[in-house]
């Protein structure tokens, strides 16, 4: 085995050769000739070193933070992907190019030109990716996230290289800024680490995740380094004892074998600590062995790891919940072994792993097991194909056991962001926190003006709805829906504010009062001055007119006369408020404005009453002239909350009751959901109607008609 990190300098340097410097990147690029060269790949060094001289010229100059030649990262990315991954030829010519296209003035038809389409492919992919979700301008338009996988996975050694290039930055990641060091650190462990699991690299995916830990919590990461050292010995001889017995059996029984105590890694301890909130003490399996045995018939693979199984049955406790057959069912990323606990010396359960050394390999290493097992392949072959098609297919039909790709591969690669999908594929990034409307307003202000709610696989939600990375989110919109003061509390970002604070200003040319200031009207405490200034301002014009200046007033109200209202005009001749929305068929009270236009509140209505204290003389006596108009309506609901119940009550409202809902706020905490929904309606019968049919629904326990 060879040091990742180091470069032997007695290799003689290549010709031309001069400073210190270039002696160092020779000897690193020998050294990743001699890897290839041991591996069982066909011997293609000469396109190798022709890409090594490519990429040299390319960064020629070029230095890493840490000072050292830009060459030495693509030469120690290629030795990844030969070493710990197993590739070759081309996907270690990609590697050695991976960065030119990005950093360097040549282009993907320059690398087509001298190495071909396929390395041109590859290292355009990696390119893609680097500027892309993965990299800093995530806000590159792409299809869904899992669409964006699939495309770049058309060759897979395309996230091989870029899974290499990831691993080395974070072995060096100690020489960036500490800003820097954390945003790498997060996407290593919401992505790079996840997708290494996935694709059944566990070494790496460890090794990500520690290193991403020990930047990301560098105190947290040092005391468990700490209490695993400190543990060790005591460890040891407690998993000596327990495997004692183990050995010998394994001896009779004829096996050559290997047993591992293994530790758990630092960011899985850690990670259990927090999830479970238990000291490191507390972690049973810190305490792991591996029984890895040679194997030299396929066909009695299985059978001896079952036969190893029946030794830890003799003489010890097995945790009944705790076996797992990874063996006759395989993981979706092709892990195989046998796992069980048992219960070990001092009370301490100890888990096992059984392995044959080809499953051990591939648990390890993944795709770079299958080498090992061939001699004289070459990439272009079928097993690589095959191995990808796997992984294509897990891509194009996640199933919940096998890759739930979009919860594990969180998108919110930086804790301020999100990433959310159209219905259509289109990626945006929004602030975190950003809601529903938020979304609406980012795609079009029309979109943002006329949004009424919005719905994440296949569920209705509000347009205060707080969006998650990976949503994919599609707009419900409505001509008539229009923006309402309570909107402004609905969103986040300053640019649905803004559209929509302008919105309410053009339509009530008035400042708009606060829930505080209404409540003020309301109260008795305040003071007739404060009222009628309040008041005052409130009927300068509290609705949307649409007057604008200098346009005629309407002709003056007799407020001696009954007005007649007339809900069924086109342009029903007064307006509701939005405190209390009367319907037709409401007792009203009508005020008129300044503009002598009848404002409608209900009778009952506290700002309504306050209103009549105060401005008595505006009141005018009102009577209703016809109710087939539709006006809005709102229904709060309470229930026990269920799957299903939202698409009961949206189906009830709007199809048996045809009615169009206009806003819908749903909160819920534990089993328990409150729902309020606005609606244009008709009559206040019809209301109470649909009250009444919402009633029957199983769970909800209260529907009533809100205001
Ligand atoms: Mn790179």
């Amino acid at each position: 085995m060879t040091d990742n990190k180091g470069y032997s300098p007695f290799l003689q340097p290549v010709e031309g050769a001069t400073s210190y410097e270039d002696k160092v990147v020779d000897a690193a690029f020998r050294d990743l000739l001699k890897c290839y060269v041991e591996s069982n790949h066909r011997k293609k060094v000469e396109i190798i070193e022709k890409a090594f001289k490519f990429a040299k010229e390319a960064h020629k100059g070029a230095r890493r933070r840490s000072g050292e030649p830009y060459i030495l990262h693509p030469i120690a990315v290629a030795r990844i992907v030969v070493e710990e991954l197993g590739l070759g030829s081309t996907s270690i010519c990609a590697a050695l190019l991976h960065d030119v296209i990005e950093d360097t003035a040549y282009t993907r038809e320059d690398i087509e030109i001298a190495f071909g389409k396929r390395i041109a492919d590859i290292v355009e992919g990696v390119t893609k990716i680097s500027g892309g979700i993965f990299g800093d301008k995530a806000s590159v338009q792409a299809e869904s996230f899992r669409k964006l996988l699939l495309s770049m996975s058309t060759d897979i050694r395309v996230i091989l290289v870029k899974m290499a290039d990831r691993l080395h930055n974070m072995r060096t990641l100690g020489s960036l800024r500490p800003e820097k060091q954390f945003k790498i650190a997060g996407e290593t462990l919401y992505v790079y680490a996840p997708l290494a699991h996935r694709l059944g690299l566990s070494k790496i995916k460890y090794e990500l995740e520690d290193l991403a830990f020990k930047y990301e919590h560098p105190q947290k990461y040092r005391e468990i380094i700490e209490k695993i050292n400190e543990t060790e010995e005591h460890r040891e001889a407690i998993v000596e004892k327990f495997v004692t017995p183990i050995r010998r059996m394994l001896d009779e029984a004829g096996f050559k074998y290997e047993i591992k105590a293994r530790v758990k890694s630092a960011y899985s301890i850690y990670k259990k600590m927090e999830n479970k909130k238990i000291p490191f003490e507390e972690i049973y399996d810190v305490y792991a062995v591996r029984v890895i045995f040679e194997n030299d018939d396929d066909s009695l693979e299985k059978l001896r790891c079952w036969q190893i199984y029946t030794f830890f049955t003799e003489g010890h406790k097995l945790h009944p919940e705790r076996l797992r057959d990874w063996v006759s069912v395989p993981k979706a990323n092709g892990y195989r072994a046998l796992h069980l606990t048992a219960m070990g010396p001092e009370g301490k359960w100890i888990e096992v792993q059984i392995r044959s050394r080809k499953m051990d390999e591939i648990a390890e290493l993944g795709y770079a097991a299958h080498w090992k097992y061939k001699d004289g392949v070459n990439e272009d072959e079928t097993e690589l194909d095959t191995w990808m098609n796997t992984i294509k297919d897990i891509l194009a039909h996640p199933e919940p056991n096998a890759l739930d790709f979009l919860d594990t591969i969180k998108l919110n690669l930086f804790s301020t962001e999100i990433y959310v999908f159209t219905p259509k594929g289109d990626l945006l990034t929004l602030p975190k926190g950003a809601t529903v409307l938020d979304m609406a307003f980012a795609i079009h202000s029309q979109l943002g003006l006329h949004c009424m709610a919005g719905k994440i696989s296949h569920k209705l939600v509000p347009l205060s709805h707080e969006l998650q990375s990976g949503d994919q989110v599609e707009l419900i919109t409505s001509n008539s829906r229009i923006p309402t003061p309570e909107w402004m509390d609905f969103c986040h970002t300053a640019k649905a504010k803004t559209r929509i604070r302008t919105f309410l200003k053009k339509a009530n040319n008035v400042e708009i009062l606060t829930p505080e200031e209404m409540e003020r009207i309301a109260t008795p405490e305040s003071s007739q001055e404060e009222k009628r200034s309040l008041v005052k301002r409130l009927l300068r014009n509290p609705f949307s007119s649409k007057k604008k200046k200098g346009e005629k007033k309407s002709p003056k109200i007799d407020r001696g006369k009954v007005f007649r209202l007339y809900p069924d005009d086109k342009e029903p001749n007064y307006h509701i408020e939005t405190c209390c929305s009367p319907l037709p068929g409401d007792e009203v009270l009508g005020f008129v404005n300044e503009d002598e236009e009848v404002v409608l509140h209900k009778v009952e209505c506290p700002i309504a009453m306050r209103l009549k204290s105060v401005y008595g003389s505006r009141l005018v006596m009102t009577e209703w002239g016809g109710s087939s108009s539709r006006f809005m309506a709102s229904v709060e609901l309470d229930g026990i909350d269920r799957r299903g119940i939202l698409e009961e009550i949206v189906d009830l409202v709007s199809h048996k009751f045809d009615i169009n809902i206009r806003s819908m706020n749903i909160s819920t905490s534990q089993e328990v959901f409150h729902c309020e929904m606005s609606f244009f309606t008709d009559t206040a019968e019809r209301v109470d109607n649909l009250c009444e049919s919402l009633l029957h629904l199983k769970g909800i326990k209260f529907a009533h008609r809100k205001g």
